[in-house]
């Protein structure tokens, strides 16, 4: 049973802090900073209920002071982690938590999962850094990772998100603001890289024999452990991408520093569900060689892996153990990336056409620039026999969408109707947090009206229903999105 939490915080969350044993070389320990006169943005009650938080407590002043880093709950053992990375195909060296601060780790019905306050101030990682988060960034984080959570997609989760009037400076002066995030661990690949780099071999091993015990206990039965770690990371990070690829979902700054061991989608900034379908879209104003591009991602994810075995070497044999183990990686993605795609367009059964088909799917959207979430979700509504306006509307070149509908319509010949209903209408959301969606939250509250933010939360928690009367946040694109832009700046 989970462990209720009373009033009196301070003696009853669970702590159990595992992270720590890891040893100092792993972290700094320090109290995160105050912010002056906090405020509640919006809590999340289904992560809430996850934790075992107790629902009076989770509207008290103590824990609205507790997840702003204003107070820290008794038992927690707060501190910043060091790892380093490679960003935008670079090494970088030393990184770190510069603005995370990892209050410690709960027990739950499911196991333990860690709380970090992102944005809870400056710690010996923060470089150049404020150690602050700003309003609009900390909404995004907040809004996206629950979004993605209900897509069935990995990601660290989101408990709530605090405010602040502190001042902080960027392009301009905004606000600040704390996300209370989740995960089982917050570990990265550039874990590894920085004990791996600067020569610690003693916690490379220390950190990889972690992660095996605690999440992947199954590579300790294996030959070589730790290329059997690689390997598993490698599948559930090709997992991760074929989720990302089918939904649109362009990170942005898929740096080795925010990938994740567990193959969660981590570290949330420049993000985009992309409006009308277009292979090389670059969502990271910042990222002007395009490299984080959406058709890019899979290969990316592929370089960040091979930095992931690079850094497991000195735990290796040789580095043909190494390469074995990455290519995992190009057998699953694809794999997992048709049986997505097939989820999508209602086919329960494979068959030896059925990449092709995934591809000319892909080709047309292109061509079209249709709009990726719409094009889906009307298609769930499209049989050989009707539905075909609303989707032909899309198209400028109907031709090609009357072809590619009758490749379609002969496919689904042998489908149950109703079993590829069902399928489609659980694989193709109606709601995604698309920019502009975002932007209109973060507007409202700038101005102190949450409301937005939590309206959006409900419908992104259930993306796949219908939600009568919200038709206008499963809508194109406002021409004014177009313009917006998100750069690395948060
Ligand atoms: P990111 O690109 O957001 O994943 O951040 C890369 C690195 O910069 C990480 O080490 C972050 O902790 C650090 N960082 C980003 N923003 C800040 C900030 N405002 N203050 C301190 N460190 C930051
Ligand atoms: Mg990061």
């Amino acid at each position: 049973m989970t462990a209720a939490i009373y009033q009196d915080v301070h003696t009853r969350l669970p702590w159990q802090n595992n992270f720590t044993q890891l040893g100092e070389r792993f972290f700094t320990r320090l109290e995160p900073q105050a912010l002056p006169a906090p405020y509640w943005i919006s809590r999340n009650q289904a992560v809430a209920r996850e934790l075992g938080l107790e629902p009076a407590w989770f509207e008290s002043q103590a824990a609205l002071e507790s997840f702003t880093g204003n107070q820290t709950p008794a038992g927690a053992e707060p501190l910043a982690s060091v790892y380093s990375g490679h960003q935008f195909g670079q090494w970088a060296g030393q990184l770190g938590d510069g603005r995370a601060i990892l209050l410690g780790e709960l027990a739950t019905d499911t196991g333990g999962v860690e709380l970090q306050l992102k944005g809870a101030g400056r710690t010996p990682y923060s470089r150049m850094g404020d150690g602050r988060a700003v309003l609009r960034s900390s909404i995004r984080e907040y809004l996206c990772s629950e979004a993605m959570h209900a897509l069935g997609i990995p990601t660290t989760r989101a408990l709530c998100v605090t405010g602040s009037d502190a001042k902080v400076r960027r392009e301009e002066i905004e606000t600040a603001a704390v996300v209370t995030r989740t995960a089982p661990s917050f570990i990265r690949f550039g874990h590894f890289e920085h004990f791996s780099y600067t020569d610690q071999h003693e916690q490379l091993k220390t950190l990889a024999d972690y992660v095996i015990d605690k999440f992947y206990p199954a590579c300790r039965d294996a030959a070589q452990p730790y290329a059997a770690l690689l390997e598993a990371v490698s599948e559930r990070t090709a997992h991760l991408m074929a989720a990302w690829q089918a939904v649109g979902f362009c990170h942005g700054v898929m740096n080795t520093d925010n990938m994740s061991i567990l193959g969660l989608t981590i570290d949330y900034g420049p993000f985009q569900f992309m409006d009308a379908f277009e292979p090389g879209h670059v969502c990271n104003h910042s990222d002007n060689q395009g490299r984080y591009a959406y058709n890019r991602q899979p290969n990316m994810a592929y370089w960040n892996l091979f930095c992931l075995g690079q850094a497991l070497l000195p735990l290796m044999d040789d580095q043909d153990q190494a390469l074995a183990a990455l290519e995992s990686y190009k057998t699953v993605f694809p794999k997992a990336l048709e049986a997505r795609m097939r989820a999508k367009l209602g086919l329960p059964d494979m068959q030896a056409d059925d990449s092709a088909l995934v591809d000319n799917t892909f080709k047309l959207l292109a061509a079209n620039r249709v709009d990726y979430t719409i094009f889906w979700r009307r298609l769930c509504g499209m049989t050989p026999q009707r539905g075909q306006e609303p989707l032909r509307e899309l198209f400028f070149d109907g031709e090609s969408f009357n072809a590619w509908a009758l490749q379609y319509s002969e496919r689904l010949t042998h489908v149950d109707s109703a079993l590829r209903a069902d399928l489609m209408l659980k694989n193709n959301p109606k709601f995604v947090l698309r920019n502009h969606l975002g932007e209109q939250a973060i507007r409202g509250a700038k101005l102190k009206d949450f409301s937005g933010v939590d309206t959006l939360l409900h419908l992104l928690q259930t993306p796949f229903d219908e939600h009568p009367g919200h038709d206008s946040f499963a809508d194109f694109p406002p021409e004014w999105a177009a313009g917006i832009e998100i750069s690395c700046s948060s």
